[in-house]
């Protein structure tokens, strides 16, 4: 029969990469932490209405992204595509306004119908940060200080972080103007779809990713000459605290990002050791979101990294190395009978409420076998008895590293594992 397999662009994660993925969990739980941020975990799925309005139409992300269904009580129902949306449904739905700065942060699966490729995935894992009620670029730079120290802790150093400002309301609404007056004039050289989205929302042109579309884009105006004092201000400020923390930022003017939501600070962290999906690392500034999702004007800013792609660049930069190669356990329990067995079982059992690992192979093979099994899983030591042992109530501690061994009573089996282990 043939069997049923994992759904396109999804994966299983196996032992023992499965240990990368706890690693990566783990850096970012301590180092959010350390930043003062958090966590918050909402719903895998939500209301469709969550996503549509500020992710807004014309994206990519809600135009053919979404795993959008009806449920069986009629309602439309969307897979989470990202994060900040459900959290600022989060925020606003339990009053967490009410004390600002208001820091949180998140890891988990997102879902986007895209075409499944090395490093794009139909289920996807992000983690992110968002601050809210801090207006000046300190947050900011806090933030991508803060992405940047998650990088570094699990071993990615080949990266380029480039920011750039989209302006508030009022400035874009003039650069606005002359994007479109700009790129009505050329219109001819524009692809399909940029075309059509000249009329209904001209700003995502900027994030098109077709050549044709970029080569234009290249001769046309860009933001920077059209921020108002107060952008141009919170972006100088911003580049002056990065470098002081040590943090090189390249300037990119057509750094633009996918999501309507973005004002003033947008920042993205790629790798050219990704490939074409080089890409790590979103984020920016969103001070209109909140209020547009129906709370009270608030300030925000955030990003979100895809830990697949993370665990892609770590792993290229210790050289194609899986995993940490940390044993799976530290002891292994040889039992060569039943009785045996039977003895070695609350042993065992003693053994791991002391905090060592340890574990028994309960097939009952030959004991070369386990031994050579115990050896290669890279434990330290076995504890083997048999009839032999039973008898004195013994057992025997065999180094695998040295394979010595030892002869000592039963009883002082876990106190003399606990020293050697130094637990
Ligand atoms: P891309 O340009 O590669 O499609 P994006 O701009 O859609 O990325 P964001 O929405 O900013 O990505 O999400 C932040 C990060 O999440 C990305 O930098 C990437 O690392 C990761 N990510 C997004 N979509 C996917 C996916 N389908 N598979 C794997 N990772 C993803
Ligand atoms: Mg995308």
């Amino acid at each position: 029969m043939k069997h049923v397999t994992a759904p396109r662009g999804t994966f299983d994660v196996l032992p023992p990469e499965s240990a990368e993925w706890q690693e990566l969990e783990r850096v970012i739980d301590e180092v959010c932490t350390r930043f003062g941020y958090q966590e918050i975990r909402t719903p895998i799925f939500e209301s469709t209405d969550v996503f549509v309005k500020p992710i807004g139409e014309g994206t990519d992300i809600v135009d053919k992204e979404m795993y959008t269904f009806t449920d069986r009580g009629g309602r439309s129902i969307t897979l989470r595509p990202e994060l900040t949306a459900p959290v600022v449904r989060a925020v606003l739905e339990h009053n967490l306004l009410q004390t600002l700065p208001l820091k949180l942060y998140y890891r988990g699966p997102i879902f986007r119908y895209e075409r499944p490729q090395k490093g794009r995935y139909r289920q996807a894992h992000q983690w992110g940060v968002e601050c809210f009620g801090a207006a000046g670029p300190e947050a900011d730079a806090e933030i991508i200080a803060l992405g940047i120290e998650v990088m570094k802790a699990i071993g990615i150093t080949d990266y380029r972080l480039e920011i750039n400002s989209l302006g508030c309301d009022a400035c874009r609404h003039t650069y606005r103007e002359a994007l479109v007056g700009f790129l009505r004039n050329n219109a001819d050289r524009l692809s399909e779809t940029s075309r059509e989205r000249l009329e209904r929302n001209p700003l995502r042109i900027l994030d098109s990713k077709e050549q044709r579309d970029i080569d234009l884009l290249n001769l046309a105006p860009t933001m920077d000459a059209f921020l108002c004092q107060a952008c141009q201000e919170h972006f100088a400020t911003l580049r002056t605290l990065l470098e002081r923390m040590g943090i090189r930022a390249l300037h990119n003017p057509h750094i633009v990002r996918g999501l309507d939501y973005y004002t003033r600070t947008v920042f993205e962290i790629s790798s050219t050791a990704l490939g074409a999906q080089n890409s790590v690392c979103g984020g920016g500034r969103y001070d209109g979101l909140v209020k547009s999702m129906g709370g009270p004007p608030t300030a925000g800013v955030g990003l979100a990294m895809g830990m697949d792609r993370m665990l892609m660049l770590a792993r290229s930069a210790k050289g194609g190395e899986a995993h940490n190669g940390r044993p799976r356990v530290d002891v292994v329990f040889v039992a060569l009978d039943e009785a045996s067995a039977l003895t070695l079982v609350p042993v065992m059992h003693a053994v791991r409420a002391r905090h060592i690992s340890a574990d028994m192979d309960y097939t009952r093979r030959h004991i070369d076998k386990q031994l050579r099994a115990a050896g290669d899983s890279g434990a330290r030591y076995a504890v083997i008895v048999g009839e032999d042992e039973r008898h004195s109530a013994e057992a025997t501690i065999q180094d695998l590293a040295t394979r010595e061994r030892s002869r000592i009573a039963l009883e002082g089996v876990v106190g003399e594992l606990a020293v050697r282990l130094r637990t």
